[in-house]
């Protein structure tokens, strides 16, 4: 074992040539076991062509294609001359620049089939490559040994003879395709790995071998040299499988450790006073639990009740009444002595959710004045944008313990902010908090707090188990009463401007019924220069956890988009001169949002236009209809999320979703998808499995994102399960795993990795 982590460890330097090492380096791969880990992206079929069609400008592609022809010309304008190669896959056309290099008309001939490698530009709105690399394998590859030549000038030595004879060995195989740079093309990627693995010692089995017998697993070792070198895509799939079930059971044995540990810990139970807060809140509520509300409410309660801490997800639709659950269980742990801190994305949250709980609460919050219940506490709110003096009197209050609930931002994080005696965490949309927020706030109590994280994008199960393996599931599916469902249409607005019109119209009518309205657009100001035209960060979507914006679209600061600011401009002057138009934006100073939300909510601005600062969790029963302009710009949960907005009170909610795009394109196809359904199960799966791993992992586990080579969530449910029941079997029977001391080395690896993250950050 010691030699094969020795043989891992080392420096790629020394082991493949001194250039290539560099550039491997510059794509973050040190060491040998980094490079043996780059796994190929995809593999192409010896005479299988790309589809060239699915190139995307600025990609760095690796295509394979034949050459339709070979043309050469002296410039116009400059001495040399320019060859123009154009290179199809039998449908598309792509065509490769080279400047003075004519000896090319002579070396590529029509016919031949080869691997072109380069950055995708467009030139007359025609995708081509300028200067690729590339490896001919000749006219008939699978009978011929190819005639190879490469015409990389870094390539050390320009060895052909060598390639010559690499590609010989994967005639009539896979050739994989790996993620490459400019720099560095696949293929020299993978002639640096085949190197690796002529002395590849056996590696470690991360998996007992009874697990692995009965999974059928090949080795370890067998699974690197089949991804690197298959025969067949089904050799591939098994090999994937093994690697794939490794990390799935790494990870779970880390989870089902932290999750032991949890259970050791010993924390306050927070069981309810008789007759206390907790009852005449429940007397005081306007309406009637939902069965679903009154069961998560009861798990909550008795978790609270236990002596160690609590650590549950409760994930539900839009609107399936989290927040008063949530609540809830606030209050029984105020109600039991303790404090409780409830953790908002943004400033517009934290404001509403403090409103929300106050006027719920009623005399219940008028903790401390004169004729106030006995029972009643003090709810406070705290935010990076209050005054200071503001700021001082609620750090009092939290620090004396006369603030049972306190609603606030990320400022709740920061290290002056003490407690008396905090009992409860709860996180609200927890994708954009990551564990070492939940670290932060839970280093500010005595006894580790329990832990509530509340999201409303639903995660299947599966991915739950990934992302929240140490958390217990509670789920909210059904959706209160009378609730009323959000009818959805597609706005194309292109070509038929008339749409558009009817859609101001629409708002028209809503608000001439007494209703009112938001429009959402996906940048602040018009002036597409101006910094930070996005919502800063604490005040929306932190970057990276928002969705991916559409391929082909441009950026924040893209003028073609819609702005708040010139809309609101453009709507209170013309088509709605007759409604009362308010803006809401991150970059508004605090007391302006606060101000325009509860005009808002009074009812005294018809329409609010805003960016997606509105995203989450604001609850304006009365606002009837929505209008996302750009709406291809937002992801498909988020859309889910931003129309969440409306049809939250008695009357059913419309939301049109705007877009510029043709019918036909992908993004599209998306907002056809959000149109078509409510249920947030099913978009939450489409947009997972348009995102790369690393986004779904996002901030949420970083040690878990970076060590995910492999395991898809989507996808590898099945894996997972498995995993995680052998994980919890291990662990229960042998804590420190013992008995398997490379499983064991690889848990202490990926625990380590996150704790050195936690500290990098905090
Ligand atoms: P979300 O799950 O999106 O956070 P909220 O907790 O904000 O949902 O609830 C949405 C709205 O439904 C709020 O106005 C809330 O007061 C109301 N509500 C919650 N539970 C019920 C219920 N059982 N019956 C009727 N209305 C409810
Ligand atoms: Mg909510």
């Amino acid at each position: 074992m010691t030699d094969s982590a020795d043989w891992l460890r080392q420096p790629l330097r020394g082991v493949v040539g001194g250039a290539t090492a560099k550039a491997l380096g510059a794509m973050g791969l040190q060491s040998v076991g980094d490079l043996l880990d780059h796994l190929p992206r995809r593999y192409s079929e010896h005479g299988e062509l790309s589809d060239i069609g699915l190139l995307q400008v600025g990609e760095q592609a690796t295509v394979m294609a034949k050459i339709a022809s070979v043309t050469s010309r002296r410039m116009r304008q400059r001495k040399g001359t320019i060859c123009e190669v154009v290179v199809t896959d039998g449908r598309h056309r792509l065509s490769l620049t080279y400047f003075n290099q004519p000896w090319l008309q002579r070396q590529l001939t029509v016919g031949m089939r080869g691997l072109f490698a380069g950055t995708v530009d467009s030139r007359a709105g025609r995708r081509q490559l300028t200067h690729p690399d590339f490896v001919i394998f000749g006219e008939s590859a699978s009978t011929d040994s190819g005639a190879a030549s490469t015409l990389d000038g870094a390539d050390e030595g320009g060895d052909v003879e060598r390639d010559l004879r690499m590609l010989h060995e994967f005639t009539g195989f896979l050739i994989p395709i790996y993620p490459a740079t400019a720099a560095l093309p696949t293929w020299r990627i993978q002639k640096a790995i085949t190197v690796l693995l002529d002395t590849m010692p056996d590696l470690p089995e991360l998996t007992p071998e009874p697990i692995a017998a009965r999974e059928g697993l090949m080795s370890r070792t067998d699974a690197y040299r089949t991804l690197h070198r298959p025969r067949s895509m089904d050799d591939v799939r098994a090999a994937r499988r093994r690697l794939a079930y490794d990390e799935a059971l790494v990870l779970q044995t880390v989870l089902a450790r932290r999750r032991a540990a949890l259970a050791a810990t010993a924390t306050t139970p927070r069981i309810p006073a008789e007759n206390g807060l907790v009852s005449a809140f429940d007397v005081r509520l306007p309406f009637e639990l939902t069965v679903g509300q009154r069961d998560v409410a009861d798990e909550i309660a008795t978790d609270l009740g236990k002596t160690h801490p609590m650590h549950r997800l409760l994930q539900g639709e839009v609107g399936s009444g989290k927040t008063v659950v949530a609540l809830r269980a606030m209050v029984t742990v105020v109600d039991a002595g303790g404090q409780a801190a409830l953790l908002a994305p943004t400033e517009v949250l934290a404001q509403q959710h403090f409103r929300t709980i106050t006027s719920m609460l009623g005399p219940l919050a008028d903790g401390g004045l004169l004729g106030s219940p006995p029972e009643a506490t003090r709810v406070r709110l705290l935010t990076g944008g209050q005054s200071a003096a503001a700021r001082r009197s609620t750090l009092l209050d939290v620090i004396s313990g006369d603030a049972g609930i306190v609603v606030g931002t990320h400022a709740l994080l920061e290290d002056h902010v003490d407690f008396f005696d905090l009992g409860l965490v709860v996180i609200d949309e927890q994708h954009r908090f990551g564990v070492e927020q939940r670290e932060a706030l839970r280093a500010k109590a005595r006894t580790p707090p329990h832990v509530l994280v509340m999201t409303a994008t639903p995660i299947p199960r599966t991915v739950a188990m990934t992302i929240f393996g140490d958390l217990d599931v509670s789920t909210l599916t059904e959706l209160p009463q009378g609730r009323q469902t959000i009818s959805t249409h597609v706005v194309p607005a292109a070509d038929r401007p008339r749409y558009i019109d009817r859609a101001w119209e629409r708002i028209t009518e809503e608000v001439a019924k007494g209703r009112q309205a938001y429009v959402v657009c996906p940048r602040i100001g018009e002036d597409s220069d101006s910094p930070g035209n996005s919502d800063p960060p604490g005040n929306s979507d932190p970057p990276g956890n928002s969705d991916p914006p559409a391929a082909g679209q441009g950026g924040a600061g893209d003028p073609e988009q819609h702005s708040v600011l010139a809309l609101a401009r453009y709507l209170a002057d013309g088509p709605l001169a007759e409604c009362r138009v308010g803006v809401l934006h991150g970059q508004l100073p605090s007391e302006a949002k606060e101000a325009v939300m509860s005009t808002f909510t009074a009812g005294e601005i018809d329409v609010l236009v805003a960016t997606t600062v509105i995203e989450v969790g604001v609850d304006v029963p009365n606002a009837s209809v929505m209008v996302v302009m750009d709406a291809d710009r937002f992801g498909v949960s988020q859309l889910h999320q931003i129309r969440g907005r409306v049809g939250r009170g008695d009357v059913a909610g419309l939301c049109l979703l705007v877009t510029e795009l043709p019918d036909q394109s992908p993004a599209r196809e998306r907002l056809d998808a959000v149109a078509a359904t409510n249920d947030g199960f099913v978009l939450a799966r489409i947009d997972l499995e348009q995102r790369r791993e690393g986004d779904v992992l996002g901030a949420t586990q970083s040690g878990v994102q970076s060590s995910l080579k492999v395991l898809r969530a989507v996808s590898d449910e099945a894996i997972i399960a498995l995993a995680r029941t052998d994980a919890v079997a291990l662990v229960g029977a042998d804590p420190e795993l013992l008995s398997y001391p490379d499983l064991a080395a690889a848990v202490a690896l990926l625990e380590s990795d996150e704790q050195a993250e936690f500290l990098e950050k905090s």
